[in-house]
């Protein structure tokens, strides 16, 4: 049966890479609406090729101008704007299937929209997860939605477990399956073998350099300091219902076993594969079919040699604050995500170095204090105030 699917955040790394899996299987999928911040140009084009039923961007100016871009091509994609309107194109009737693919905390009352509509959501946006946690989780329980993990590790540790688990894993222990540990890995990011002292010194474009795939800035920052592999580690933890000490962390250079599951008998089973994002993107289009992609089979003979160690705490000081803030709860889970995401941004517009990212991190986690989250505003409450602390600390500082 056809799928129509709403691509959120479609002009990213993981929208344009989701609409190339949708456009290897035409026979499959229809584009019911894409959406982006700002980039009207790349909208515009993608609208030209899927022709979706909507088109959404955030601000009034950069709707104007995608509607005239529309209009001269004669398109019938009508033009939305707003984070209401990202709500509408994923609660529509219509609408089958989510691609939750926006970066940061914006993506979070979309994801949730798409819970609450009991929509198939395929989870990019691990930003929204770490801060909602429980709440999320609870949110597609109640509503019957069916949630697939797009970020590679998940989606490989999910592709390890085995088929009785995934077909209700929400609901079930990882431990019933004779699952004794989850080891997550990482790539360690560009600077894995840089030395500590000239660390302090890294722009921005060496940051988003990233030796094995090729994704938007945020996220490249976030691996570079291993906060993407701290944000993975709480993912982890609430998709599959472990406690950390579940979770080994591994770095893996050469990013081609995209994660591993123990079993209780000594066995290991691992996903395998190119670095390349339309795999686990087109696993969880086709879920519980195998669809086709254009990522070429990884050639054994040609690749090197695979190699393992433990990340450090010195070099990459925020998978350590990610555990920790995942022990403290989800409220600190979520202030650690909100001044990560400003001390990223602040680091990506030069404004400070790179080793400032995890100071900032780690002192805006331990001046805050939290009160208990009850709901999504008051998710979004701690948000705010997180934001706000570590904002006035970088006027203060820097
Ligand atoms: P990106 O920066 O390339 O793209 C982000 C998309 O979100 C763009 O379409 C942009 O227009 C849109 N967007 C940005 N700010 C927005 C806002 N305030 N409101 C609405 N839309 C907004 O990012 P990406 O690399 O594609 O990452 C997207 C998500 O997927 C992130 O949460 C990231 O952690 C996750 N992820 C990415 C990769 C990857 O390989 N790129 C891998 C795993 C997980
Ligand atoms: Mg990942």
């Amino acid at each position: 049966m056809m799928q129509k699917v709403t691509v959120l955040g479609a002009t990213g790394s993981i929208g344009l890479n989701t609409l190339d899996v949708i456009r290897d299987n035409p026979e499959r999928f229809s584009v019911f609406a894409l959406t982006a911040n700002t980039q009207v140009k790349l909208l515009a084009k993608l609208c030209a090729e899927f022709k979706p039923e909507y088109a959404v961007v955030l601000v009034d100016s950069a709707a104007i101008q995608l509607q005239s871009l529309l209009k001269a091509q004669n398109l019938k994609t009508v033009v939305l704007c707003g984070e209401q309107a990202l709500i509408d194109v994923v609660e529509d009737q219509n609408v089958d299937t989510v691609m939750a693919a926006i970066v940061g905390a914006a993506g979070l009352r979309p994801c949730l929209a798409a819970a609450k509509s009991g929509k198939r959501i395929l989870l990019a946006n691990k930003e929204s997860l770490v801060m909602s946690g429980q709440l999320f989780l609870q949110e597609v329980k109640d509503n019957q939605a069916t949630l697939l993990p797009v970020d590679s590790e998940h989606n490989a540790i999910f592709q390890s477990l085995p088929l009785d688990y995934q077909s209700n894993y929400l609901q079930q222990k990882v431990e019933d399956f004779g699952v004794s540990q989850i080891v997550l890995t990482g790539s360690g990011g560009p600077f894995r073998t840089t030395p500590l002292e000239l660390l302090s010194a890294k722009s921005a474009d060496e940051a988003c350099a990233h030796p094995n795939w090729d994704m938007g800035r945020k996220i490249s920052v976030d691996s570079a300091t291993m906060m993407n592999k701290g944000l993975e580690f709480i993912e982890a933890c609430y998709l599959f219902s472990v406690t950390p000490d579940f979770i080994d962390v591994l770095i893996h250079p050469q990013s081609v076993i995209h994660s591993m599951v123990r079993y209780i008998d000594g066995s290991v089973v691992a996903q395998m594969g190119q670095p390349d994002m339309r795999t686990p993107i087109a696993h969880t289009l086709g879920f519980p079919d195998r669809i086709k992609s254009s990522v070429s089979a990884y050639d054994f003979t040609q690749g090197g040699d695979f190699t393992f160690n433990a990340p450090c705490e010195q070099r990459y000081p925020n998978l350590y604050l990610a555990k920790q803030a995942f022990n403290l709860g989800q409220e600190s889970t979520t202030t650690l995500n909100a001044a990560n995401e400003v001390a990223v941004d602040a680091f990506l517009q030069g404004k400070i170095a790179f080793t400032d990212i995890a100071s900032l991190n780690a002192d805006v986690l331990a001046a805050i204090t939290l009160a208990k989250a009850h709901s999504i505003d008051d998710i979004l409450a701690i948000d705010n105030e997180s934001r706000s602390l570590t904002q006035s600390l970088i006027s203060k500082r820097y």
